[in-house]
């Protein structure tokens, strides 16, 4: 059997799809970005406007002009039957553990045996993502946790479970280590794994510290960026970059799956202001603004 990665298709278009597309096109490699059909004349809309963005030049593109010729677009009510095309195959939907399982039922039913899945979720372990699957399907499956950006984050969390094929997951490995730069750390099937099992825990703390300080946001980032590891963007701007509206679906998600006693759940508590955020459309850099504007 041929098992080279030649194309490789992304399903989900947002923060996280549009940029591993973007880092594989650059690479060299066909990619197919597929994300939900939207209504009215374009049903490929969300896909080629993911494309849009990363060719955006402020501050600078993800992707470059000659590779943005090797993106397709496509929506995963017309278009997923053409994953049999592909040799890989990387989830980047929305972190909600039904939606995902829903996505991987009809994958299954029309991806070529031997064919990689895997997905980029956050948080939740791999034995809950192919629950209900076949063996064949669990055997191609495995989870690649890309960090934000994908064309900038050289490190990536990978997590086999007890039934992937180490075949399989080599032959991902072997592509992200050489055609994507990457540097590869095994995780254990945890929540969280090891990357948002610490991440998640600490961004808690010092947003709720901040809150019951009255800091502004920008003192709270002068004060907790540079020591706490991100002198860039500071907390705050990290929240804003990853997307506010994951913050809670993350928590939702490792509140589901750690176990209690977990230091965790000390930083849950409800958070009216992010809510509210979020539902005006506040997301952060993919929104229209979050903590910080970025017009
Ligand atoms: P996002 O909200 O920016 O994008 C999600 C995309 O998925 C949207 O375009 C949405 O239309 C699409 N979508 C939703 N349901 C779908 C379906 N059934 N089929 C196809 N597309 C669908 O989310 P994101 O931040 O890119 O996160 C994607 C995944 O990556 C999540 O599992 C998240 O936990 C993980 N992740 C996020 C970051 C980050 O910094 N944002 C970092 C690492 C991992």
């Amino acid at each position: 059997m041929d098992t080279a990665i030649r194309k490789v298709c992304v399903i989900g278009a947002g923060v996280m799809g549009a940029g591993i597309a973007a880092h594989v096109a650059n690479a060299g490699v066909p990619v197919l970005l597929l994300d939900i059909a939207k209504d009215g004349p374009d049903r490929d809309a969300v896909a080629k406007g993911a494309v849009a963005r990363m060719l955006k030049t402020d501050p600078a593109p993800f992707m470059s002009k000659s590779a943005a010729k090797l993106v397709e677009t496509g929506n995963i009510d017309d278009h997923l039957d053409r994953i049999a095309e592909c040799d890989w195959i990387v989830e980047a939907i929305v972190e909600r553990l039904d939606i995902k399982q829903s996505l991987y039922a009809r994958i299954e039913a029309l991806k070529r045996p031997g064919t990689a899945v895997s997905s980029n979720t956050s948080t939740i372990p791999l034995d809950h993502l192919v629950a209900g699957r076949s063996e064949g399907f669990r055997a191609d499956f495995l989870i690649t946790h890309f960090f934000n950006p994908p064309r900038y984050m050289r490190l990536i969390e990978i997590v086999r479970g007890k039934d992937t094929d180490p075949a399989v997951a080599g032959r991902v490995e072997d592509f992200v280590d050489r055609n994507l730069g990457k540097r590869i750390v095994r995780a254990k099937d945890t929540p969280g794994f090891i990357a948002n099992r610490i991440g998640t825990y600490w961004l808690a703390v010092a947003i709720n510290a901040a809150m019951d300080l009255g800091l502004t946001v920008e003192q709270a980032d002068q004060i907790g960026g540079r020591p706490m590891g991100v002198p860039k963007t500071g907390i705050f701007g990290l929240v804003d970059l990853v997307g506010i509206d994951l913050m809670p679906l993350l928590s939702k998600s490792l509140t589901a799956t750690l176990p209690q006693g977990d230091p965790y759940f000390d930083t849950v508590r409800p958070m009216p202001l992010v809510d509210k955020m979020i539902a005006e459309g506040f997301t952060g850099r993919k929104g229209k603004g979050g903590f910080y504007r970025f017009d």
